[in-house]
Formats: C-alpha cells, sequence, structure tokens
C-alpha cells in the first residue's frame, strides 16, 4: 500500500487499488486487470479516529478480452480496466523466456531486469547466457585468485581478468621483505624506511 498520507487511513486511487490476474484458458498469458474499490469510512469509537474499508465492487461482471491471443474470457468478474503497463511488461517476459533471453544462473531478463551494472546483458560462457554479475562469478570460479606469498592479484571485472597489483621484493638496503604495488616495482628498490632516511644517497641503492 502507497505510503501517500503520512500513514493515515486514505482513500486515494492508488490505495483503493488492487491488481487481479486472469490467466488465459487458451495461451496461459497472465492478463492483469486493476480493480478499483469501493471504500467506506469506518469510525473507531473505542480508540477515536478511523479507517477506511475497502470492498471489490462485485458488478458488473465483465468479459475480458486475452491481452496476449485475443481470445474471449466469458465473465471473469468485475474490474474497473485492463493493466496495460503490467500486460505489456508480461507479454515482453513471456516473450524473453520463450526465447530464452535471460541469465541462466538467476533468472533475469535480458534488457528488462537490472544488475549490478544496469540494465541485465547477457554473455555467452561455457555455451550459458550469464548476466553480468553471475558472469564475473563463473569466471571467479573457475579462475580462482592465483595471489601467493609474493603476488597479490585484484580481480579486474571490465578484462574479467585476475591483474597483478601487489609484489613483494627485497629492499636493496636493508634486505627486509616489503610490499610494493606492481607498476612501481621497477624504481622502488628500498623499503620506505631505508628509502626515507637514506634520501641523500640515492645513488648508493641504484648498485645490486
Ligand atoms: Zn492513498
Ligand atoms: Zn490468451
Ligand atoms: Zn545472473
Ligand atoms: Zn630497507
Amino acid at each position: 500500500m502507497p505510503n501517500c498520507d503520512w500513514n493515515r487511513p486514505c482513500d486515494c486511487r492508488d490505495c483503493r487499488e488492487i491488481i487481479e490476474t486472469h490467466v488465459c484458458p487458451s495461451c496461459q498469458f497472465p492478463n492483469k486487470v486493476s480493480v478499483i474499490r469501493n471504500a467506506y469510512w469506518e469510525e473507531d469509537k473505542k480508540h477515536g479516529g478511523g479507517y477506511y474499508l475497502f470492498v471489490n465492487p462485485k458488478t458488473p461482471v465483465k468479459d475480458l478480452i486475452c491481452y496476449e491471443c485475443g481470445d474471449p474470457m466469458k465473465e471473469v468478474g468485475y474490474y474497473t480496466s485492463i493493466h496495460e503497463d503490467f500486460c505489456k511488461n508480461q507479454k515482453e517476459r513471456a516473450k524473453l523466456i520463450k526465447d530464452e533471453r535471460y541469465c541462466v544462473n538467476c533468472d533475469k531478463l535480458e534488457e528488462l531486469d537490472f544488475d549490478f551494472y544496469g540494465r541485465v546483458k547477457l554473455t555467452l560462457y561455457n555455451q550459458l547466457n550469464l548476466c553480468r554479475s553471475c558472469l564475473i562469478d563463473a569466471v571467479k570460479v573457475e579462475n580462482p585468485d592465483p595471489s601467493n606469498a609474493t603476488n597479490k592479484f585484484k580481480f579486474d571485472p571490465s578484462k574479467l581478468i585476475w591483474a597483478l597489483y601487489r609484489v613483494k621484493v627485497t629492499c636493496t638496503t636493508c634486505e627486509s621483505a616489503y610490499w610494493v604495488n606492481s607498476d612501481e616495482q621497477s624504481w622502488r628498490k628500498q623499503c620506505k624506511k631505508c628509502y626515507g632516511s637514506k634520501r641523500g644517497k640515492k645513488t648508493e641503492s641504484s648498485f645490486p
């Protein structure tokens, strides 16, 4: 129920509307209809104030034309209108499912649903359609983090690879081990301590 009137009882159209489904016997399409209920104010004599009572209208009982196949359904009950947006959405969903345009891992539909990266895009991986999030998980399962005692890798989601980013090296001065970023490895030959204390004698450390 919408929170439209600061949680006070409300009888606006949104609060009175419910969505009902009528499955077509010919094509199984779940037709969505909107039912605008009648609202009656009930006074709460004991506690003061009151609330709205919503009642589904019973009449007129209507027929319904299936949004998908056009077959008529006789006397489905009362409804106010066909819910075009929901029906359109259901139709698109049904088509994508039929065409197998969904992630086989999480069932999200291509372009219609969202994953962590936006609208779902599918990638074929090991013959399976996967959304971006599930693709990354699958690649990681097949290619575990190769990090070890001297190399640390970080997963690059855009290239789908483990990229080297930290390396453990030995200080040329004091011979203690320390970590550097892989792209700084070529010039960081000393640990922080030695680099800091021997700033003036740079040449010394450039010899192996
Ligand atoms: Zn309302
Ligand atoms: Zn139908
Ligand atoms: Zn997925
Ligand atoms: Zn050192």
